[in-house]
């Protein structure tokens, strides 16, 4: 009797063992990968799956609004590891894994977690791709703290709701930030779209809410009413560097961490080629900040895309790219996707704007390389913030 008891204690212990060492398989929707594994811990939630997947986990407080996205920046992998870099203390947090491989994209469940003792993280990167309907507006925030704005859409020069109405609001998004320090200001090229917000900006508070240390023009004169008003802003601010800047010339901050380097300008163009001569001198400044890429190439078309691919073939990587002239099918190629192996973009485009971006042919591209698409219309303003090491954030306001 005694040694039948054993035996059967032996049994159960055995059993108790196994079924504690082995991977219990995690619901998935549909059971594409086999999610194994997960948990969480210094903010950082670990998973297995059977095969090799780009990482991407949905998050937010709010169980019905996952709207927090967080990536690796690393290629496709099997074991997963990934930091959130924007967690409260002693919070629950709702997620669920997105996987992609491929053309295939499924869903977990929805779980969640208590976020513990949370250490803030540092060295972060902003980008902030400001919602200003069918313009363009980017903030960036470096590392060590400094601001740069590309463009400011229409502002106060839009006059429908498809580009604002008249809203100064890149203006509204700095006062809301509590932001009067601008270290670089960049004008892509002359457009209203891009340059309207520049002029709120110049001329708040008769030229005195900002102080401005550098603005880079591309140095074309327009004779709209918004370029005027910009360069009456740029003569107010005595205290500015205002200069075309050269073509490789650099940005570097954040003890060198941070670099944006200008890969195109009018250099690279002459006014008898084909295509739009304005749009396709935009700036373009091409960004890295450690293993994070991202590029901003205004309303460049494709010649002027040509042009970056032949004159920087390995400096396009990107893995965050503001697409080309709001979504239009001659701001993005199949060949310029191939170079900047992104893995999300943000199209800025207004709602029934009357030039249809974004396209589908562009639309069609950007899905046929993978990359997850934010809309200025459908996600508002979206803000990254990155380590430059492990993970990049996207957070969409809608
Ligand atoms: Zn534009």
């Amino acid at each position: 009797m005694k040694k039948i008891i054993i035996i059967i204690i032996s049994i159960l212990l055995l059993l108790l063992v196994v079924s504690c060492t082995k991977d219990e398989k995690l619901t998935t929707e549909p059971d594409i990968v086999a999610f194994y594994s997960v948990s969480y811990a210094d903010s950082t939630l670990t998973w297995k799956t059977d095969l090799s997947s780009r990482s991407i986990i949905q998050y937010s407080t709010d169980s019905g609004f996952l709207n927090h996205t967080a990536y690796s920046i690393d290629a496709e992998t099997t074991n997963h590891s990934i930091k959130f870099l924007d967690l409260t203390s002693s919070t629950t947090y709702y997620y669920r894994i997105k996987h992609r491989r491929e053309d295939t994209i499924s869903y977990s469940n929805v779980w969640k977690f208590n976020s513990g003792t949370v250490t803030p993280s540092t060295d972060l990167l902003k980008i902030v791709y400001i919602d200003v309907k069918n313009g363009d507006s980017e903030l960036i925030i470096t590392p060590s703290g400094e601001n740069i704005i590309i463009d400011g859409g229409y502002g106060s020069y839009g006059y429908d709701t498809w580009n604002g109405g008249g809203q100064t609001l890149t203006l509204n998004y700095l006062n809301s930030e509590g932001i009067t320090h601008i270290h670089y200001m960049i004008l892509t090229h002359p457009h209203a779209d891009h340059i309207g917000g520049l002029a709120d900006i110049l001329n708040a508070g008769g030229g005195n809410t900002f102080t401005v240390d550098n603005i880079y023009d591309n140095m074309i004169s327009h004779t709209s009413n918004a370029y005027i008003d910009f360069l009456s802003g740029v003569s107010d601010h005595t205290e500015a560097n205002y200069i075309f800047p050269a073509l490789g010339s650099t940005i570097s901050l954040s003890g060198g961490d941070f670099v944006m380097k200008l890969i195109h300008s009018k250099d690279n163009m002459s006014s008898s080629e084909t295509g739009h001569y304005l749009n396709d001198c935009s700036l373009t400044y091409h960004l890295v900040y450690k293993n994070f890429t991202a590029i901003f190439s205004g309303d460049a078309e494709t010649v002027a895309i040509d042009k970056m691919i032949q004159y920087y073939p390995n400096d396009l990587r990107s893995t965050v790219y503001k697409v080309g002239h709001h979504g239009s099918y001659n701001g993005t190629t199949r060949a310029f996707l191939s170079k900047l192996k992104a893995v999300a973009c943000y199209i800025p485009c207004g709602a029934n704007n009357p030039y249809g971006h974004p396209h589908d042919q562009a639309l069609t591209q950007l899905a046929d390389y993978h990359i997850d698409i934010y809309r200025a219309d459908e996600n508002g303003t979206v803000k990254l913030i990155t380590d430059g090491v492990n993970t990049f954030t996207m957070i969409r306001e809608k």
